[in-house]
């Protein structure tokens, strides 16, 4: 039996995928000792890990800093100040237990630079796409890229040199600055397929694309859905970060009003329900919903692009409507549309009209839900959790054997 520390992020988009893997190692009979904040916890011992609080990080994280993704270089600069800051917290709890093994969200440089300190396997769960420069410059613009670096530049240059502090202070190689968002380590969990990775093959050997780890969840309960009326189902839902958008979900509202369908709305908890006017009588509308359940049943899903979501909808066979919120989630709207599963907004807030039209290309034509149903099959192939589970055992034996 081997003792593996997972170091994560909180927030729902990088935690859930990785709760199946932490089930099926436990299966396995490792011992996971899994780091996040207290809101979690039942989420993690769930899946029979040992829950422990990391110290002092704030519940919303992400939130609290008003981190939305606009700037890489302010996210990495946090990233970094919290790594510094969590580093000996983390070094004095961890070093006595052990651990065979470090598995840590790629957004966690603390993860990555206490595997260095360690000297342990370091292995990261990654639920992003990868992307190169050039394609980087393809999806968003070389303006935008150009923008977000120059005013980016104080939060580089404070990143640089705080990072350079980190790795003296450890004696470890500072790292640059978009390692600190997509940290680099021994072995790489990405769930994803080769298929849907843009350009899969330049990422490197050591990484493995196990598709989207899906498992039930212990939260379908609360929903309605004896109200589900076997009339097509639309699905509607900016994730669980940026989502405080009432003017879209207004749209959505009023695009469907008139149709014959059922539209749920996942709105989040920054928006009451109340504040989006009298409800039409085909729609649900909840700050949370079950989403797994519910893309079971779903004929399409507007959604924002977040890595997750287009996972499992596509992973259920669903075709999308992608309305980006932020920069990260143009990468994967674009990979939507170039594997033509789905249509994609460039505005974060299309009018009620487009997305009627959206709508009624997804339902006229087939080709779309074809190739959904095409990249579900590279999902359901590339292995989930149990592949994932046998990659890093693997890994460890023969790393320990090295
Ligand atoms: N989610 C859910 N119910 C909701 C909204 C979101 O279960 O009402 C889950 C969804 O299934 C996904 C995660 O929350 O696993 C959202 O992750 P994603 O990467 O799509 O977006 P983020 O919230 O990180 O922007």
């Amino acid at each position: 039996m081997g003792k593996a520390v997972f170091l994560n992020v909180p927030t729902n988009g990088h935690v859930n995928p990785s709760l199946p893997l932490v089930s099926e190692l436990v299966k396995r009979g490792e011992q996971v000792i899994y780091y996040l904040t207290e809101s979690y916890r039942s989420k993690i011992e769930a899946t029979g890990a040992e829950f422990r609080p990391y110290p002092g990080m704030a519940e919303r994280f992400f939130e609290n800093a008003d981190l939305d993704g606009s700037s890489p270089p302010r996210t990495a600069r946090y990233l970094m100040q919290e790594s510094a800051r969590l580093l000996p917290l983390l070094l004095e709890q961890i070093k006595p237990l052990k651990p065979d093994y470090l598995i840590y969200d790629v957004m966690c440089p603390w993860g990555n630079l206490l595997g260095q300190v360690l000297n342990l396997p370091r292995i990261a769960s990654s639920a992003l796409l990868f992307v190169n420069p050039a394609s980087m410059i393809k999806t968003v613009g070389i303006g935008r890229i150009a923008s977000m670096l120059a005013k980016g530049t104080p939060h580089i240059i404070a990143y640089q040199r705080l990072s350079r502090e980190v790795a003296k202070t450890y004696n470890v190689t500072p790292m640059p600055f978009a390692q600190a968002l997509i940290n680099p380590a021994d072995l790489v969990i990405a769930y994803t397929s080769r298929e849907f990775q843009p350009n899969a093959q330049a990422f490197g050997s050591h990484v493995r694309y196990v598709g989207p780890a899906i498992a039930p969840r212990p939260d379908a309960s609360g929903f309605p859905f004896e109200k589900l009326n076997g009339h097509p189902l639309i699905f509607v839902s900016l994730g669980t970060v940026i989502n405080n958008n009432p003017e879209f979900f207004r749209a959505c509202l009023n695009a469907f009003a008139s149709w014959q369908v059922q539209l749920v709305m996942a709105v989040g908890s920054s928006i009451k329900p109340e504040a989006l006017g009298a409800l039409p009588e085909n729609a649900i509308v909840r700050p949370f919903v079950p989403q797994l359940e519910i893309l079971t049943r779903s004929s399409i899903f507007i959604t924002h692009g977040g890595m997750n979501s287009v996972h499992e909808g596509l992973y259920y066979g669903v075709p999308l409507i992608v309305v980006p919120q932020q920069l990260e989630q143009l990468t994967v709207a674009a990979r939507v549309r170039d594997l033509g599963a789905g249509v994609t907004f460039s505005s974060n807030t299309p009018s009620a009209d487009d997305l009627r039209s959206a709508a009624t290309r997804l339902f006229q034509d087939i080709s779309f839900k074809n190739n959904a149903q095409k990249i579900s099959e590279s999902f359901k192939a590339a292995g989930g959790q149990a592949r994932a589970a046998s990659e890093i055992l693997t890994f460890v034996s023969e790393w320990k054997s090295s």
